[in-house]
């Protein structure tokens, strides 16, 4: 008999909430990880370095595990097949993981449970993704928050050394079950590799300790870049939320950020199915605009600040939450393109998409969300440009042809997009 540990945006060994169950069980832990093809179909690319990525990080707990004389069990295909299987070749008692709270992944945990439960198992599932869950951090009457100062001034006060304290998977490590791995290659999973380079997870203090000053200027190597780490777990929350305490408040609050959002999907299912989370705004006539769309897209708008974002952006899989919020003002407002548009261009784009965090983005800036930006702010790109990039270092790293021909001429006046926005807006929200 064996239990099992299903790894998944989870991809540590350390201070993991729900392998250290696993250890902790009486029976030999199987860890394994499903590259799951329901989700790796929908890739727009064979060329994913996300997909590259979890390969990656997969490879390193091998290794580590390897150790003990342990690995990581390995599979392809759809977990529910992938259970059957597993249920022929082993004597499984329990099955452990961590909690994920996205439709796609509560209704396959679901599935998953109830099937082990048909065959006499158990299925465990552990908070560790995030510091507080969704009943966790509740106003005086019992109700989420959906305004961000109150819920971080909550956050912050049921804070103590529980929540963020370690947990010891090195001293269970002996409860491996032994077995050889054998890792298949990256092609077998049916990608390519991609220029990502695997970088240890690790704290940049310097980089931390100047982020209140630093982190608007996108020319600046201002924030830590960790967002793919703790998008795919390689970096445990708790254990960045102590270096956080200890170094920076303002850090401390970008972390805060990735819990609220969290709990905004847990809280609100609803906009997990296309809906803004203030339903007025889904009266408002966008004017989808394709050709547009596709400048956008490439980076071809003739705003440099924008173009910029989009070229970084489309090149390396990253951009600066600075331009993020800028690339995606345009967007809804300049353009009045439906905010569902850009989420799913960056969905496919950014490595550390995350769902809750990148909708939350998205609805703070076409002012549907909750905590949003009202809607008569509208950014001016060259303003920001002004302010944010002011010797115009970024624009031009990413422009180098900034000053030349080829550079397209701006697609529209902002003065005349921003009032246009400000009547459309308006209308729609009147129509409630
Ligand atoms: P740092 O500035 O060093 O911040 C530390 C960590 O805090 C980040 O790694 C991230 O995990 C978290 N964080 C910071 N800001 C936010 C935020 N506003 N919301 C939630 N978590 C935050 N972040 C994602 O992780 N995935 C996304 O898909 C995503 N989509 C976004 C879409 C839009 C339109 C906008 C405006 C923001 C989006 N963000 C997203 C938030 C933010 O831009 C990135 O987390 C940040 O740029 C990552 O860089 P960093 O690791 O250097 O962050």
């Amino acid at each position: 008999p064996i239990s099992i540990f299903w790894f998944r945006r989870d991809l540590r060994i350390e201070d993991n909430a729900g392998l250290f169950h696993a250890l902790k069980s009486e029976y030999p832990t199987l860890p394994i990880f499903i590259f799951d093809t329901e989700i790796l179909s929908k890739l727009p690319s064979k060329q994913d370095r996300r997909v590259d990525f979890i390969h990656q990080a997969i490879l390193r707990i091998d290794s580590q595990l390897s150790k003990s004389d342990s690995g990581v069990e390995v599979h392809i295909g759809k977990p529910s097949e992938i259970f059957k299987s597993l249920f022929e070749k082993y004597e499984i008692k329990e099955i452990f993981t961590n909690k994920d709270y996205e439709k796609y992944g509560i209704k396959r945990d679901e599935e998953i449970a109830e099937f082990a439960k048909i065959h006499g198992a158990k299925f465990h599932s552990f908070k560790d993704q995030t510091i507080f869950e969704k009943n966790e951090i509740l106003s005086g009457a019992g109700t989420p928050y959906t305004v961000f100062t109150p819920y971080s001034r909550k956050w912050k006060e049921k804070l103590n050394d529980f929540y963020v304290k370690a947990y010891p998977t090195e001293k269970y490590f002996k409860n491996l079950l032994c077995f050889k791995s054998e890792i298949p290659s990256l092609e077998r999973v049916g990608f390519e590799k991609t220029d990502l380079i695997f970088d240890k997870p690790d704290y940049n203090l310097k980089i931390i300790e100047n982020y209140t000053e630093k982190r608007d200027f996108p020319a600046i190597n201002g924030t830590t870049k960790l967002s793919i780490h703790l998008r795919f777990g390689t970096l445990s929350i708790r254990e960045a939320v102590k270096v956080a305490m200890q170094h920076n408040d303002t850090w401390l609050n970008e972390l805060i950020w990735r819990d609220f959002y969290m709990n905004i999907l847990a809280n609100f299912p609803q906009i997990g199915e296309n809906r803004s989370f203030r339903p007025e705004y889904d009266n408002i006539k966008w004017r989808n605009n394709e050709a547009e769309f596709e400048k956008w897209c490439s980076g071809n708008t003739g705003f440099p600040i924008v173009d910029a974002g989009m070229r970084e952006l489309n090149e390396t899989g990253f951009m600066h939450n600075r331009v993020r919020m800028i690339v995606a003002s345009f967007l809804c407002k300049d353009l009045l393109i439906d905010w569902r548009w850009g989420e799913a261009y960056f969905a496919q784009k950014l490595n550390d998409y995350d769902f809750s965090a990148n909708n939350g983005g998205w609805q703070w800036a076409s002012g549907s969300g909750c905590d949003a930006a009202p809607y008569f702010r509208v950014f001016n790109p060259d303003a920001q440009a002004l302010k944010f990039d002011k010797e115009l270092k970024y624009i031009k790293k990413w422009i180098p042809e900034l000053n030349s021909f080829s550079y397209p001429k701006p697609m529209l006046d902002h003065k005349m997009a921003r009032e246009r926005a400000l009547k459309v807006y308006k209308e729609g929200l009147a129509k409630i």
